[in-house]
């Protein structure tokens, strides 16, 4: 079974700081240093406010990802206990982003070394003039499973609002449901007998 990472919407106060950590994490690059008119910002989990909660949504790292069978390409796999994608391979066909529940992909601009990547053949000309098109790619949470410390979104959140659900608790906690409703399944013993 694959891990997740959820949030608490009671306890989530909308800081966006699980946002910072998250690109901080998946970055080659101090965040801080970017050019200001091309900002390579784009964090793996999103911070949603409505006027009754706060809270990050990302991945739930679906065991029969829909994502993962719908990409033509091949370019989504299970890595370790996440669902990853290769963004070396994905074409942006944006398949995986329209059939995933939670809305946790999104199409990015790809960058290596600070710089965005550019299309080797689509051109387009937007400001009237001919031009290589930016390169977009599907971009989702991957547990930070490449830094080998866990998810740094719950790690950093200063209310304690993101917790990672590794398979062992989800077997703790079936576990337990499963003695409680043995209890009080006990209290109506004497009418299942008849
Ligand atoms: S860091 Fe924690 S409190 Fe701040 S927005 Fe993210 S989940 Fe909410
Ligand atoms: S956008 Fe990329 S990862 Fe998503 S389905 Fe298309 S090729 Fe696959």
């Amino acid at each position: 079974m694959n891990s997740f990472v959820i949030a608490d919407p009671g306890l989530c106060i909308g800081c966006h700081t699980c946002e910072v950590a998250c690109v901080s994490a998946h970055s080659a690059d101090n965040m801080f240093l970017q050019q200001e008119e091309n900002p390579d910002f784009y964090p793996r989990l999103r911070v949603m406010e409505t006027e009754q909660v706060t809270a990050p949504v990302q991945c739930r790292q679906c065991e029969d990802a829909p994502c993962a069978n719908v990409c033509p390409n091949g370019s989504i796999t299970n890595l370790g206990s996440s669902i990853s994608i290769n963004q070396d391979t994905c074409i942006g066909c944006k398949t995986c982003m329209l059939v995933c529940p939670f809305g946790a992909i999104a199409m990015v601009p790809e960058f290596r070394g600070g710089q965005k990547q550019l299309q080797p053949g689509l051109r387009s000309n937007a400001t009237g003039v001919l031009a290589r098109k930016e390169r977009l790619v599907a971009s989702k949470c991957d547990l930070c499973e490449e830094s080998g410390s866990g998810p740094a979104c719950v790690q950093i959140c200063p209310t304690h609002a993101l917790q990672l659900v590794v398979p062992d608790d989800v077997s703790m906690d079936t576990a337990a449901k499963r003695a409680a409703s043995a209890q009080t399944l006990q209290q109506f013993g004497g009418l299942i007998r008849f």
